[in-house]
């Protein structure tokens, strides 16, 4: 559908609109212009601002007005967006419960509000207001914020440490809707040796810095694609550099990525155990066998459970698991069953995503082939999920929402007995440096006086990677320098 907005000089807030219509619309454009579905605002700012909206959709009309105190640019685009969202609402009969919220982690938001010392329902009725959020998401946020303060005492003064994490980019296959750097082992069997060659010189000379400058390390995170997919002997080797290289005596949390259940044996699982690695993954997203073939997984439900029950042998006491809400054919009877599944093994942690089309997944370049259930269906089978963590003693302790996520909904990771992902809550809520190591792995400086986030990529594919890491390493480090040793 093409939207025209005949308000020109908003052009500059064109992606913003776009975005909301977005939520109602998946492929909609807005565009400058005049045309049979029209949009335009009227816009008055003396003491307060006053906006009325007018819409006409497939021949139906609409209108809405929304008043605000203020007339700052960031009061007048809310003003604006709640016109937008009330009248879209009128035209599809579709609520947004996390209104008009776009771009913004909903909990970093309450963490800010909480900070400068509002109180709950100060921090409630501000979000409601300027973001029409629903109650019920409202809720969800206080208490993922009480858990996390709860988890991370010092959450709010961590600023001058580090999380690290650590790229490994293979996988035995590529899932359907996965974007992440996961090349297939097989094919890419030869390119290992080189890349370990440039991570253990990035583990090696980060570490170096972080012991020189006193900057102590607060978790690590072993993701990827999947960790595991490289041989236990080359598994150790990294861990022994990690070890040799970091102050561990301040890590508090070293989790590995083993997501998918095929790349996990015991010699594997001794070597994580060897090293004390405190928590893992091992992630079914379905327990239906026909789901899993066709989102390219190639394990089956019953390698799930076997290795879930083989890492139990070997002392892995904090596992997640990872449950996918909306996977194509999937409907609430696929869902109750994951969820009966997961029952039986009570792994400490679970996460459910509602899938998202990203852009360059295999999923969205032909989404034909993956019919997914309507909106109302999702949003009944997330309800499941929270039910069913509610009534099995998981507590929600993060969250975060994707672009064009199934439903505009969120993922949730929720935790029995206090078993939280620490690394999980610090990148959530970007309260301190998250330092990229390996291929795909993204660096958040984040400044610890004044707040500014600079991202910083390493190359996707190992054969980049393997020809430029130094460059990447020594970059990284002058970053280090700039932010942590410029205030000395
Ligand atoms: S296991 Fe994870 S990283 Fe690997 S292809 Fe699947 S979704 Fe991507």
């Amino acid at each position: 559908m093409k939207l025209y907005l005949k308000n020109q000089e908003m052009e500059n807030d064109l992606l913003y609109l776009q975005n909301i219509i977005n939520l109602y619309f998946e492929d909609s454009f807005l565009l400058i212009g005049e045309g049979a579905n029209e949009l335009a605002f009227t816009i008055s700012k003396e003491e307060a601002v006053a906006v009325t909206g007018q819409m006409t959709i497939d021949g139906e009309t609409y209108t809405a007005t929304a008043e605000r105190t203020g007339h700052d640019k960031k009061t007048v685009k809310q003003a604006v967006a709640e016109t937008l969202v009330t009248m879209l609402t009128a035209h599809t009969g579709v609520t947004q419960s996390w209104g008009t919220l776009t771009g913004i982690r909903p909990t970093k938001l309450y963490h800010r509000l909480y900070r400068q010392g509002r109180s709950h329902e100060a921090i409630s009725d501000r979000l409601a207001k300027d973001y029409l959020i629903s109650q019920e998401k409202l809720d969800l946020m206080k208490e993922i914020v009480h858990t996390q303060n709860e988890a991370i005492p010092d959450l709010y003064n961590l600023k001058r440490e580090v999380s690290v994490y650590i790229g490994i980019p293979f996988c035995p296959t590529k899932c359907a809707y996965c974007t992440f750097p996961a090349y297939s082992i097989l094919v890419h069997k030869n390119d290992v040796p080189e890349f370990l060659v440039g991570l253990l010189h990035e583990i090696a000379e980060t570490g170096k810095w972080l012991k020189e400058n006193g900057i102590h390390v607060t978790t690590i995170y072993f993701g990827g694609g999947t960790p595991t997919s490289i041989t236990p002997k080359d598994l150790k080797m990294l861990l022994d550099q990690c070890y040799a290289s970091f102050d561990m005596s301040t890590v508090r949390e070293v989790t590995v990525e083993a997501g998918r259940p095929d790349t996990i044996d015991a010699e594997t699982l001794k070597v994580l155990n060897d090293f004390n690695i405190d928590r893992i993954s091992i992630n079914p997203q379905s327990f239906t066998d026909e789901t899993l073939k066709a989102i390219g997984r190639h394990h089956s439900v019953e390698e799930t459970v076997d290795k879930f029950n083989l890492a139990r042998e070997y002392h892995m006491n904090n596992i997640n698991m990872d449950l996918i809400i909306g996977l194509p054919n999937e409907d609430r009877d696929h869902v109750a069953h994951s969820l009966a599944e997961t029952k039986k093994l009570r792994p400490e942690s679970l996460t459910v995503h509602t899938l998202s089309f990203k852009r360059a997944s295999e999923m969205t370049r032909n989404k034909e082939k993956y019919p997914v259930a309507p909106r109302t269906e999702i949003m009944h089978m997330m309800d499941m999920t929270r039910q069913f963590a509610s009534d099995e003693g998981y507590k929600p302790y993060y969250l975060y929402r994707q672009k064009n996520i199934l439903g505009n909904l969120e993922n949730i990771g929720y935790s029995i007995d206090q078993e939280y992902s620490l690394y999980n809550i610090l990148i959530m809520e970007e309260v301190q440096t998250i330092l990229g190591i390996g291929c795909g792995a993204s660096s958040k400086f984040i400044h610890p006086e004044t707040g500014k986030i600079e991202n910083y990529l390493n190359p996707k594919d190992p054969k980049s990677y393997n020809k430029s890491y130094a460059h990447y390493t020594t970059e990284k480090i002058k970053k280090l320098n700039h932010i942590y040793k410029a205030e000395d």
